[in-house]
């Protein structure tokens, strides 16, 4: 993605500035993508659409939604259920719907009177400003340790298959200790936002979860791709790993692994995660090794499963549900995706279910075998949902090298790359690994890159 958009931008900014351009895009699998892929899989009753990563993007940043509409897609965008605003969480062994309003969440038994009563008084506890904080001792700081561990811990897992513990929140949630920052209590903060936003427009019904609405395309995330490698088929070369890169004073050499170089490159742009920049860079200067291998990764195994809509139990009436470190599973959550996006995902009658395993508390639950992995994961789904019955099909997904984790001194790390990158002439690294892992995080950063790049903006070569 990250790649793929930078190209795309840098393909229409050179087009609108005249500037001329020769662009060579090198993706070292056979496919293009990276996390962003869908499977379809056949059913006699139509077919399920198993998203290997991403389920979607929220609008309420625009970046991907844009980026989709400028590829001509805007017909094919579709919006997650309004009933996929229900989330739940799986604590004190049973499922509980996460509250949406202040009045719900003060009614909810997902924490103690005494933890809630904690929660509330959070306006009141004095703001500590430091450089940098795990996420679960910010969490427990302002909340209370029933709240970082019941509700933030199953939040942070839900988008980093992190540990709350090990990451940094300035780098994973910057806005959270800006809010603490500006407002001294992070209640004060979201009160005066909303009150900011209540001016403006009618924000209608409270939700669960984040703010905006959940966005895929019909045929699933692997369309935004398609429609960037169709765009962009003559610059691509795939099964082409680079493996290190020199520079000379006409230019980059950038060689590949199969003894292949291309020359005299004026601007080079890096977007693999974290370990292969490093590996590609480490010749060049070996000072790029060290922050780069700081980064390390979480691995994760999407499960994905095909159901008889008979034989779950549960309704399947939201998004999915979440589970906390304190509860002991062998799940991290579970996604419906038939209910999210209802009749796009599954045909008729059956349902898909995603469920994520591992992540980087627990990576050998997700590094077991299929026969493991499998049996674990139908055991869960058993007892949380009430599951019976053999699943239409399965499919296992692993990421050993998911999701980029942004522990403490991450910001650090990112800024000592983005110096080394500013000694060498129309250097710049990208990716999920540095500034936000969300695809819309990725999709803002392209631009950035890409402008900056074409010398466009700011910080310019
Ligand atoms: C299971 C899962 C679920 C997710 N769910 C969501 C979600 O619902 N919403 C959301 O916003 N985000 C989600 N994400 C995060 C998001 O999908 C990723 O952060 C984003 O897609 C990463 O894009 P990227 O291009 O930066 O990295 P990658 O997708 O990792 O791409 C890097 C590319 O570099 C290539 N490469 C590696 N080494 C070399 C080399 N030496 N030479 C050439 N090419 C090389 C790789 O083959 C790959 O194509 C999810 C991620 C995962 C894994």
């Amino acid at each position: 993605m990250s790649g793929l958009s930078t190209a795309w931008h840098i393909k229409q900014l050179a087009a609108t500035h005249k500037i001329p351009l020769h662009l060579h895009v090198l993706e070292a699998d056979a496919t293009v993508g990276g996390n962003i892929r869908t499977e379809v899989v056949p059913h006699e009753h139509g077919q399920f659409l198993v998203e290997w990563g991403p389920n979607g993007v929220l609008d309420s940043k625009p970046e991907t939604v844009d980026l989709c509409k400028a590829l001509g897609l805007e017909n094919s965008l579709i919006f997650a259920n309004e009933a996929a605003a229900k989330r739940y969480l799986f604590v004190d062994g049973r499922l509980q719907q996460l509250p949406g309003s202040p009045g719900a969440f003060m009614r909810s038994p997902i924490l103690s009177i005494g933890a809630r009563m904690r929660v509330m008084r959070e306006p009141f506890v004095k703001p500590l400003l430091v450089d940098d904080e795990s996420i679960f001792d910010f969490a427990t700081r302002r909340l209370g340790i029933h709240a970082a561990e019941r509700l933030i811990d199953p939040f942070v897992s839900g988008i980093f298959a992190g540990d709350p513990k090990e990451l940094s929140v300035h780098a994973a949630f910057p806005r959270l200790p800006e809010m603490e920052r500006a407002h001294g209590s992070l209640i004060k903060a979201q009160k005066a936002m909303k009150k900011a936003r209540s001016k403006s427009v009618d924000e209608g019904q409270e939700q669960a979860g984040p703010k905006g609405r959940l966005v895929s395309l019909r045929h699933g995330m692997g369309q935004l791709i398609e429609a960037l490698h169709a765009k962009l088929s003559a610059e691509i070369q795939t099964n082409a790993r680079v493996d290190r890169v020199r520079y000379f004073e006409d230019g980059w050499v950038v060689e590949r692994e199969s003894g292949e170089s291309i020359d005299r490159i004026d601007k080079l742009i890096i977007a693999t995660p974290s370990m292969a920049t490093s590996r590609i860079l480490a010749g060049l200067e070996r000072g790029f090794m060290q922050p780069l291998q700081g980064i390390d990764y979480s691995a994760v195994s999407v499960v994905a499963l095909g159901f008889n809509a008979d034989d779950i139990d549960h309704a399947l009436d939201g998004f999915g549900f979440l589970v906390p470190a304190i509860e002991n599973r062998e799940i991290l959550g579970c996604l419906w995706s038939s209910s999210i996006y209802p009749g796009q995902r599954s045909p008729d009658g059956t349902k898909l279910l995603r469920v994520m395993v591992g992540g980087a508390r627990a990576p050998r639950l997700a590094l077991r075998d299929d026969d493991a992995l499998l049996s674990s994961v139908r055991r869960e789904l058993g007892d949380i949902l009430g599951v019976h019955g053999d699943p239409l099909f399965t499919r296992i997904i692993r990421w050993t090298n998911a999701i980029p984790q942004y522990g403490l001194g991450h910001l650090r790390r990112v800024a000592e790359v983005e110096s080394l990158c500013e000694k060498w002439p129309g250097l710049h690294v990208t990716g999920n690994a540095f500034r936000g892992v969300a695809v819309n995080d990725c999709a803002r950063e392209s631009l950035v890159v890409a402008n900056r790049a074409l010398g466009l903006s700011r910080g310019a070569d």
